[in-house]
């Protein structure tokens, strides 16, 4: 028998016993298996990895475990620094979807507008944010670092920047989101889902100039506002192909 030295981050313990918690262990085996399968073996379903390091190089699942091995397993959800290595994925596997504080709605509407699930409202308080966070898993967004010491948070981000832009550019580069912009999937006041409508369908709702220059309409599904490509799209437009220059 041969012994590789494993540890498993974040929420991949879930899939271990307590004991395997958040530590290095001595996994025992023989031959010389893929990684892939020395994972599952250990109860961890590779759906779930994003980033396996071996001896501090990043491989992918067909890499063969050696004897001593020291192997370091990362899930989809947690956020890295991880741009000098490869990903197993071009795309996490998840949804990125957010909760936000009450201190950050004008983050909520650009994170909404680039298609990010984005729950934000006035009226949260700080256990109600941890608490839908934990059931609908959910990146907890927040300016006020007392929130991410509640022990039950197990995602959360402390945006540094107090302006609203920056602190978008700071998401998408933080949670390495530059290849997920979806506009016109999201509303931006509700964060319902927005869709396709005819003119006739909403032409009453119009101003007269809308009515005379635009053609092809949105609306959210949730709150029936009404989207169309204007100057403020333009607008947005520019701003997330500004911080798709980042990447
Ligand atoms: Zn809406």
């Amino acid at each position: 028998m041969k012994t590789a030295s494993f540890r498993f981050y974040e929420e991949l313990n879930d899939f271990l016993p307590e004991k395997k918690h958040k530590k290095s262990f001595s996994y025992r085996f023989s031959g010389s298996p893929s990684i892939k399968d020395a994972i599952e073996a250990i109860g961890v379903p590779h759906s779930e990895v994003d980033l396996i390091l071996v001896n501090g190089e990043s491989v992918t699942f067909s890499h063969h475990l050696s004897e001593k091995d020291n192997v370091s397993v990362y899930p989809v959800f947690e956020s890295l620094d991880i741009s000098p290595v490869n990903r197993l994925r071009e795309n996490p596997l998840r949804d990125t979807r957010f909760i936000l504080d009450v201190h950050l709605g004008k983050l909520a509407k650009y994170l909404r507008m680039a298609g990010f699930d984005t729950l934000y409202e006035r009226h949260y308080s700080d256990s109600e944010i941890v608490d839908i966070s934990r059931n609908e898993k959910r990146i907890i967004l927040t300016r006020d670092v007392g929130i991410l010491k509640y022990k039950t948070v197990t995602h959360g981000y402390w945006i540094r920047s107090q302006d609203p832009v920056e602190q978008f550019r700071e998401v998408i580069r933080h949670f390495d989101l530059y290849n997920q912009f979806q506009p016109f999937q999201r509303c931006m006041h509700c964060n319902g889902v927005i869709e396709k409508a005819s003119k006739s369908q909403v032409i009453q709702h119009l101003k007269p100039k809308t009515r005379q220059y635009y053609n092809d309409f949105y609306r959210c599904a949730r709150c029936n506002k009404i989207y169309w490509k204007g100057s403020h799209v333009k607008r947005m437009q520019e701003l997330m192909n500004s911080i798709e220059k980042d990447k």
